[in-house]
């Protein structure tokens, strides 16, 4: 994960430690460098920019010139700039209500229907009554690969397969869990393959119908800065709680996980790190920009 912006940071770094006297030419070399390995990244230009134009601030107010070791005193600024620009505090979901409503939203093949069986077993080991509700009404194969998912954590999944109207099936799956004492339920709705108006009609309907306590939009950390955008339409359309980041196992640049909070002010909550049911972590801002900074 994030291989080539950690070692292009930790190239930029080198420069100025490699430094008998450090000059304030040698900083402002060093944080040009960051900005362009953030760019790399696919971080945002602006985003990267603002970032590195206040790093660089706080580099000459701290006087990292005259610092014992001004490689270390950069490298701490910048751990500190990468973890706020992350969010800076890791952020809980909230599971209120009984039973408490959990909206899974994104894009085919983002990660949803995956994620949703982690989240099930995530909240299970917490002994509680999970219930998972199949809300994809165009594709019978979702259903099924949600059943096997929820066979495999032991968790309930509800369907509906012969309905086509995905907001009474999930109203449905709340009567069902509340007549069932389950505690949560998550509902995985269905995707398509770009932004679409129906799907964004559907999904809004059924969160002004279910109320969640939590609604994530699940998005595939690969696709960099179609990342963030997608996640700014869902949200206006959505004002989701929070971004679940997939796949930061693959071979992802980092600009996703980088830019998000900032573009979208909404934090991420978890990280999928794989395909299996345990590849979930809850994500911390300061535990990420320590990896990334290697
Ligand atoms: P959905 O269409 O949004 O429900 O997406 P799926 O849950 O079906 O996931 C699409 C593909 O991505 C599947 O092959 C999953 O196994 C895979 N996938 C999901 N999350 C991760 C992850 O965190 N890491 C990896 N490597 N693959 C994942």
């Amino acid at each position: 994960m994030f291989e080539n912006l950690s070692s292009k940071l930790e190239q930029a770094f080198k420069t100025l430690k490699g430094q008998g006297r450090i000059t304030d030419i040698n900083v402002a070399q060093t944080v040009k460098e960051i900005r362009k390995a953030l760019i790399d990244a696919d971080v945002n230009y602006k985003v990267a920019k603002t970032v590195t134009d206040s790093i660089l601030k706080e580099a000459i107010g701290r006087e990292v010139l005259i610092a014992v070791k001004p490689g270390e005193l950069l490298t701490k600024i910048v751990y500190d700039h990468l973890t706020s620009l992350m969010g800076g505090e890791k952020t809980d979901i909230s599971l209120k209500g009984d039973p408490a409503v959990v909206l899974i939203a994104g894009l085919q093949g983002s990660g949803k229907t995956t994620f949703s069986g982690k989240l099930a077993s995530h909240i299970k080991k917490q002994n509680k009554n999970v219930l998972l509700v199949a809300c994809d009404i165009y594709r019978p194969a979702a259903i099924d690969q949600l059943k096997v998912l929820g066979e495999q954590v032991g968790v309930e999944v509800y369907s509906e397969p012969e309905n086509k109207d995905a907001v009474t099936i999930a109203k449905n799956a709340i009567a069902y869990a509340k007549a069932n004492n389950k505690k949560v339920v998550i509902v995985d709705t269905a995707g398509r393959l770009a932004v679409d108006e129906q799907m964004m009609k559907e999904i809004a309907a059924v969160k002004q119908a279910i109320q969640p306590s939590e609604t994530l939009f699940v998005v595939d950390s690969m696709t960099g800065q179609d990342a963030v955008n997608t996640a700014k339409t869902f949200n206006e359309r959505l004002d989701f709680d929070g971004v679940v980041l997939t796949k930061l196992d693959g071979d992802t640049r980092g600009g996703a996980a980088l830019s998000i909070k900032s573009e979208v002010n909404k934090p991420i909550k978890f990280v999928g790190n794989g395909e299996k049911m345990d590849a979930l972590d809850a994500f911390y801002p300061d535990r990420m920009a320590q990896r990334i900074l290697g």
